[in-house]
């Protein structure tokens, strides 16, 4: 048995992850009253959400009329039926208070004429439930909003006594023998030291996995690691195979721009000049959302009408814009692309092309993020001491289809859920529940038999035939040879974990060793994602199955569940939340506005 000594910590709450949904999370902790602590990887001004350009959204109706109800349908509308109606509600309805709360703490909004908080359009979001001309609900500040939030949320956490634990990387869960989580081991790399988190509440709030693809617009930090921690913990995954292609990542490196260009103006077009989208989404035309944008762009590809020397990517066009607009809303990304694409946004169109951008699946949680281990007779039970929020998590708002701008106002509205949960079930005068041994020795054991690993694949590799395995064959269209191929692949490379070659045994700023623990991270995100697109057979959101090319809601309006067990992955089946939390005699929507029908923009 490996033996490292650690030394221990005891809190009501961990938090786990320091991106814009642990951070809510850790304020509101704090505020509640109850003893917090933030362990991170990275600073947490680097975490993910600090590329986040666009906007977050909220139906503040400052540019225009707009209502939580319309944003509740477009939500559920851009979900292809598939998200949890009490959970979407709960987003739409919170919104404008999560946003003027993140405005009071100190954000700085870009501001209209009169002082308010500037909105601009983004796709899929509409007026008077999807009958109406687009609506601007994304709130920004500037292109860099993410940024603003999260520098904000930070400040705020340190004002509100929170304890950062900063250059900690979280291995494992610690489980009791009951099942519940109480706890988590870490380790510190900046000094090689051990610690063992004791905890009455520990929150994951990782962020995404996109680095399972080779080509994401995700940071190279976004590893999955809370979902494998609770793949090991023997928990489930829910909706994997749900992965959100961005239309527009610059050529090449993949690098962002946000879907705000479309929304100040910005236009695609064809090898023949031609504005494409017209054709395929004749209302909505660029501002349609995300899956519908990236399936056009792949057909013109496809149909020969790609431009560039391979005729193998799409321009996006901003030229015509005013540059001193550009210049206002959009500073960021006309840095990018000239840095990214040697192009002036001004004078020429971008290079772009469908990128992986966000995970909708993730830890199956309630609407107060409290994570499932969903069972026949239970799909809804609760996991004691866990809860999961932001990309993490899969409350599920986004079901099949995440709405831009949807993301950021997901992080602050569950991760301050989740602080009100917390605030009621977590007994500030109980003990801390003590360190169940048995499970750090197994962390650790785990931890060394990597350490020390002298199989014969370095980790970059693996890494890279994963990443290049997921990328052919769980793209933007699937079919059941791609998918069936791609199952078959994933497993020998998974069965390749136990091969790998390990070079530095150290325990400082070891980062051969940190990527070797997030690709064992990345690996069971990645297997969720191709046996479940496998086994769903219809198109539904960012799911399209070209031989199965419709949703078929009679047998698949159902949330998959991956548990993965070591190489052995299973799936099974939970139903989606259908009911609203309000009824339209309370001011709620009715089931009727938002039943099913055919997806069209
Ligand atoms: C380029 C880009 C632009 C985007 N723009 C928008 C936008 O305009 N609007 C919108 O709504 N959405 C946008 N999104 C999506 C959105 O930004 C993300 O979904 C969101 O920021 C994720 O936040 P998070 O808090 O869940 O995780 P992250 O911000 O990714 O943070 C994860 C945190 O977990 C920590 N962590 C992870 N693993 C461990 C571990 N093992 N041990 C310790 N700590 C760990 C990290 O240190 C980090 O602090 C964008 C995404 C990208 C990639």
């Amino acid at each position: 048995m490996a033996a490292y000594e650690y030394e221990t910590h005891d809190y009501d709450v961990v938090v786990v992850g320091a991106g814009g949904a642990g951070l809510r999370a850790t304020l509101g902790m704090a505020e509640q009253g109850l003893r917090t602590a933030c362990v991170t990887k990275v600073f947490p001004t680097r975490s993910h959400t600090v590329a986040a350009q666009g906007g977050i959204a909220a139906s503040l109706g400052n540019m225009g009329p707009d209502s939580w109800q319309w944003h509740m349908y477009d939500t559920v509308k851009g979900s292809d039926w598939l998200g949890d109606t009490d959970a979407m509600e709960y987003l739409a309805r919170e919104a404008p208070k999560a946003v003027y709360e993140l405005e009071h703490y100190g954000v700085p909004f870009s501001r209209t004429e009169e002082g308010k908080i500037y909105q601009r359009p983004f796709g899929g979001h509409t007026t008077e439930f999807g009958e109406g001309p687009a609506v601007q609900r994304t709130c920004a500040a500037a292109d860099r909003t993410g940024h603003a939030i999260l520098h904000t949320l930070y400040g705020q956490s340190l004002k509100n006594n929170a304890e950062f634990y900063i250059e900690y990387f979280a291995i494992d869960l610690i489980m009791s023998d009951d099942g519940a989580c109480t706890g988590v081991v870490c380790w510190k790399l900046d000094d090689g030291t051990m610690h063992v988190f004791n905890a009455k509440m520990v929150v994951l709030a990782t962020g995404g996995y996109g680095r399972a693809y080779f080509s994401a617009t995700s940071a190279h930090t976004c590893t999955g690691d809370g979902g494998g921690m609770v793949a090991r913990a023997g928990l489930a995954l829910q909706d994997m195979e749900f992965v959100q292609f961005h239309p527009t990542g610059i050529y090449g490196s993949g690098c962002l721009i946000t879907e705000g260009a479309r929304g100040e103006g910005g236009y695609l077009t064809n090898s023949e000049g031609e504005r494409f989208m017209e054709r395929y989404a004749p209302q909505y035309k660029d501002l349609a959302p995300r899956d519908y944008v990236s399936r056009s762009m792949t057909m013109e590809i496809r149909e020969g009408r790609g431009v560039g020397d391979g005729g193998d990517h799409i321009h996006l066009n901003l030229s015509h814009l005013p540059a001193e607009a550009l210049h206002l809303r959009l500073p960021g990304i006309s840095e990018s692309a000239r840095i990214f694409a040697g192009v002036d946004v001004t004078k020429e169109p971008i290079p772009v092309l469908p990128t992986v951008h966000y995970n909708m699946g993730g830890i199956p949680t309630n609407y107060w993020g409290e994570v499932l281990n969903p069972t026949k007779k239970d799909p809804n039970a609760v996991v004691p001491g866990l809860m999961a929020v932001g990309e993490a998590g899969c409350a599920s708002v986004h079901g099949a289809n995440r709405l831009g701008s949807n993301s950021l106002i997901d992080l602050v509205v569950f991760g301050r859920a989740a602080a009100i949960r917390a605030g009621k079930v977590v007994d500030r005068d109980s003990a801390v529940p003590s360190t169940n041994t048995g499970e750090v020795d197994k962390a650790f054991d785990r931890f060394d038999g990597l350490r020390n690993a002298t199989g014969a694949i370095p980790t970059a590799d693996l890494r890279l035939e994963m990443q290049r395995t997921m990328q052919a064959d769980a793209a933007v269209f699937r079919t059941s040879k791609t998918l069936a191929d791609g199952v078959e692949k994933m497993d020998v490379i998974a069965g390749k974990l136990d091969d790998l070659h390990v070079t530095d045994r150290s325990l400082v700023w070891n980062s051969d060793l940190m990527e070797t623990l997030e690709l064992t991270n990345l690996m069971p995100n990645a297997l969720a994602t191709i046996y479940g697109a496998e086994a769903r057979q219809e198109s539904r959101g960012a799911h399209a199955h070209e031989d199965f090319s419709t949703r078929d809601d009679e047998n698949w309006r159902v949330h998959t569940v991956a548990r993965v067990d070591g190489n052995k992955t299973s799936l099974s089946y939970r139903p989606i939340v259908v009911d609203p939390l309000t009824t339209e005699d309370e001011g709620g929507i009715s089931l009727k506005k938002i039943a099913p029908k055919e997806r069209t923009f």
